[in-house]
């Protein structure tokens, strides 16, 4: 979705290049509306854009227009760059530097707003060092870790390109085209699993980050945005923490005429502020449960059966396997249930073949898990969580903290599994086959990829039974239709809670700006309208269009 293209233009006595800047044509100099009319039937050489969407909201905006093109002007010629002063430029602060940030950005550069994106983590380059530290030291960075940094939670993950919102949606098209523009091998084009690996990841964003540069967006890291600026229920600007540019110089307040709010789901301090401006949000429905994890051969023989043997014998070489599975447990008629009772989904979620499992705390109180890997998938182990669906009803205990319920839900079992595990970050952890039967590990536990440790624990009795049920029910349906699921060498680790986010901040569908605070737009994750790398980039990338469009940077139909 890059926006500068060329466009070879083929007339009868010429044919040329021209390099095309669409975001200065969509600043409404007249001569180039003139010349893209000119260029219509040849528009097919756009690339990255949605080209029919970039060519006919072209053409719909030059159908008034009449007045010929001056082969003497070159197109760089029609530019003026006075009819869009600098300093009238519309500023806009993007907080967050996840998929759905990055893509706001990008769009919102591109089509030529004073952007500054705002990120509480580091560049990718110290966000390694700080990561390394916490797998060798168990030092976490409060403000620098899996979750928080340059690129978001999706940057030290398996970086698995998949998502339910349709993969050959011109928003996926547009944003994994981008992916390759960025350095992304173009096989994830094409592959039916596509995934990056954090190895690739890394210098993706850090080619992302120098293009936004190169576009004039300013990029902060290290400025946590603590506060908005409110006036008359509209945003007006922010306040951020400014240790970067001044340390120990507390906080700086900054202006903006609109702010994208992209801080996924961790950013639990964030949500408070947003209640305390009484932002309209609600509780959602997501999943927790705990993460398993088999040896990666054993999940090759088990999908790949007499392959994999062949395989081992030292005969051709495979895919490593991986898994999805989504059950039903409790299938009774919801009415006559209470909520522990009723009907629930139970599914497995960020399967990582050849990964490892990692800790996803942002809070050393809390302890919770999920899995990356890298490009290769090498590692011996396959992992995935396995869960449970819970919604509005299960928080109920938790009533009293309003829209953040499904927040304090998730962080009752993250203490408790903190507390299970001892502290120092080790994890709970329990035999698959001792989970099904309510008892402890007491053999030696099999090895884990997990490089903080693992503690034999009672997992069985880290959650309500009607999490703990759903979850053996339907490992027991798994093993019938994968046997050997439950096996000995099978290790269950606790928790895994933030799967998606435990609240929708509330929004327009057409311009994705707040209902109840004028100048905020939450995308992505955090705000609940997106669940994975992809879903977040694209939703960063249609409020980038939906934003300009009122910003008056563009004017197509989004
Ligand atoms: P995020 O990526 O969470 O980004 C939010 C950003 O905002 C963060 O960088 C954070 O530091 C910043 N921020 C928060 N609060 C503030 C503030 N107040 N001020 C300034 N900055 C702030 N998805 C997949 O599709 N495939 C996978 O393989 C996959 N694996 C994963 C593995 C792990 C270990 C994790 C944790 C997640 C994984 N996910 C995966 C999920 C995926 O990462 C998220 O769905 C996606 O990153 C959400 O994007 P986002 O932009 O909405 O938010």
């Amino acid at each position: 979705m890059m926006l500068r293209n060329n466009i070879v233009l083929k007339e009868p006595q010429f044919t040329y290049t021209v390099d095309m800047d669409v975001k200065k044509l969509l600043d409404m100099e007249p001569r180039a509306w003139d010349f893209i009319a000119r260029l219509e039937p040849k528009l097919g050489a756009v690339e990255y854009m949605p080209k029919e969407k970039l060519a006919s909201d072209l053409v719909s905006m030059l159908n008034a227009s009449n007045k010929g093109y001056d082969h003497e002007l070159g197109i760089r010629d029609t530019y003026n760059d006075s009819i869009c002063p600098q300093d009238k430029k519309p500023r806009v602060a993007v907080i967050g530097s996840g998929p759905s940030g990055l893509f706001a950005s990008l769009v919102l550069g591109e089509l030529g707003a004073d952007v500054t994106l705002l990120e509480r983590g580091q560049p990718v380059e110290q966000r390694g060092r700080d990561i390394g530290a916490l797998a060798v030291r168990r030092i976490l960075q409060s403000e620098s870790n899996f979750c928080f940094g340059e690129g978001g939670a999706g940057t030290w993950s398996d970086g698995k390109l998949v998502t339910r919102i349709g993969r050959n949606t011109d928003g996926v098209q547009a944003v994994m085209q981008t992916f390759v523009h960025f350095g992304a091998p173009p096989n994830i084009l094409v592959d039916g699993k596509p995934h990056l690996g954090t190895d690739k990841l890394v210098p993706l964003l850090r080619n992302f980050r120098h293009h936004l540069r190169e576009l004039g967006v300013t990029i902060r890291f290290n400025a946590r945005v603590d506060d908005l600026i409110v006036e008359d229920r509209q945003v007006k600007g922010i306040v951020v923490s400014d240790s970067e540019l001044r340390p120990g110089s507390g906080s700086q307040k900054l202006s903006f005429d609109a702010v994208v709010l992209a801080v996924g789901h961790s950013a639990r301090d964030t949500y408070n502020m947003l209640q305390q401006h009484n932002v309209d949000m609600s509780p959602k429905s997501f999943a927790v449960g705990l993460r398993i994890e088999h040896p990666q051969e054993l999940i090759n023989s088990i999908q790949y059966s007499e392959l994999a043997a062949e395989v081992q014998k030292g005969r051709g070489r495979i895919p490593v396997a991986d898994y999805k599975i989504v059950k039903s447990v409790g299938e009774k008629n919801a009415e006559e249930l209470d909520i522990a009772e009723q009907s629930r989904s139970c599914y497995s979620f960020c399967m990582c073949p050849g990964g490892q499992v990692v800790l996803t705390s942002t809070d050393p109180s809390e302890l919770c898990i999920n899995g990356m890997s890298f490009s290769r998938r090498a590692s011996k182990w396959a992992n995935s969580a396995l869960v449970v669906t819970v919604s509005s009803h299960d928080f109920k205990p938790f009533r009293s903290h309003g829209p953040l319920a499904g927040v304090e839900f998730q962080r009752e079992f993250e203490r408790r599994a903190a507390v299970m595990g001892g502290g120092n970050f080790v994890v709970p952890a329990q035999r698959v086959t001792d989970f099904i039967s309510n008892r402890l590990s007491v053999t030696t536990l099999p090895p884990s990829s997990y490089r903080l440790g693992v503690r034999p624990s009672k997992l069985h009795e880290l959650f309500p039974p009607y999490i703990t049920e759903a979850l053996q029910q339907s490992i027991i349906m798994i093993d019938r239709e994968m046997p050997g699921f439950v096996a000995k060498e099978a290790l269950l680790h606790g928790v895994e809670t933030r799967t998606s986010s435990p609240l929708q901040i509330s929004r327009y569908g057409e311009t994705y700006e707040s209902t109840s605070l004028q100048g905020l737009y939450p995308i992505g994750e955090g705000a609940g309208y997106a669940g994975g790398i992809l879903s977040a980039a694209v939703d960063g990338m249609y409020c980038g269009f939906a934003l300009a469009k009122q910003l008056s940077l563009f004017h197509g139909d989004i």
